[in-house]
């Protein structure tokens, strides 16, 4: 593990300079470009950690894999799915096309219409954001923050987000407060994290649901597997196909530049580099997991899982 993982990470440090770190929200514009790192968590509780790991960087789109385990043990999965799908879409995280061609719910949980569908769900069911940052501290195992800059700067500009919101609020998807809901969504995506929070969420996700620390029971392994299978199928937006071909591992990335992945039974993962590709994900963060994969036999249909 030790030696693959810093090969992969010299293989993925092979990348940096190329992609690009958002700046359709400001602030994640000065985000270092030039930073990569890794942490893994294994069954036995070791983390393995290597370069940049301990750089705090704002969830985005991976907190929407934290909200739906949150919608589903909350409301169950009858309420949340229907509200969203379960189909990729095929199209980017923020596109707008498919609620007017396929149906008036989104797609899958994953995109930002789905993720924002899903957190008015919660709201409308009288939880609150504050109860859903708690249970992500309980999965962290330690006090969390916002990004307080981050927030701001993306409810100032988060246009494309309010149209999808205020779309749904026309058809019934959201019911509840259409800018209350956006609050908690921008407050969710500018949660601080670090690589090893990644690995540890990875960690219970490998573990079918249960904390790989206490043994202690999270969520069903029923539902973990529902969560990783949306992970495979929807959780790289539209280049999931590729990921799962080059990579095969469950996997959320976010526009932060950070990837929660991992290996069924085995291990979590949590990587981060901001600069990103075309599709959106952590481009660095793709290559070091590519080479992990393929240094170490982790992908989901190879080797002898
Ligand atoms: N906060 C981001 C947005 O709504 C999340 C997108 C992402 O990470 O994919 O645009």
């Amino acid at each position: 593990m030790d030696q693959g993982l810093t090969d992969a990470l010299a293989y993925g440090s092979g990348y940096l300079g190329q992609g690009k770190v958002a700046d359709y929200i400001p602030a994640l514009a000065g985000a270092p470009a030039d930073h990569l790192g890794i942490c893994v968590l294994t069954r036995d509780g070791e983390f393995h950690c290597r370069g940049h790991w301990d750089q705090m960087f704002t969830m985005q789109s991976i907190s929407k894999a934290l909200l739906l385990i949150y919608a589903l043990l909350e409301l169950g999965h009858e309420k949340v799915f229907s509200r969203v799908g379960v189909e990729p879409t095929g199209d980017s995280f923020n596109s707008i096309v498919k609620l007017e061609t396929k149906g008036h719910h989104p797609l899958n949980p994953f995109i930002n219409a789905g993720a924002i569908a899903t957190m008015g769900l919660i709201l409308e069911e009288g939880r609150t954001f504050v109860q859903f940052m708690e249970f992500l501290e309980g999965l962290a195992r330690r006090p969390l923050t916002i990004d307080e800059t981050v927030y701001r700067s993306e409810k100032e500009t988060g246009d494309l987000n309010r149209s999808l919101a205020y779309f749904m609020k026309s058809d019934q998807v959201i019911q509840g407060d259409v800018e209350a809901t956006l609050d908690a969504y921008f407050r969710m995506c500018s949660i601080l994290v670090n690589t090893r929070d990644l690995a540890r969420f990875g960690m219970i996700l490998a573990n079918d649901g249960q904390d790989p620390l206490t043994g202690e029971p999270i969520l069903s392994a029923y539902y973990a597997t529902l969560v990783k299978t949306l992970m495979v199928t929807c959780g790289m937006y539209d280049s999931s196909g590729e990921f799962a071909i080059k990579v095969g591992m469950p996997a959320k990335s976010g526009v932060g530049g950070g990837i929660l992945a991992l290996v069924q039974g085995k291990a979590g993962l949590g990587v981060y580099s901001p600069a990103l590709d075309e599709k959106g994900n952590s481009l660095c963060g793709i290559k070091t997991l590519e080479y992990l994969s393929q240094a170490l036999d982790l992908h989901y249909f190879k080797g002898n899982q």
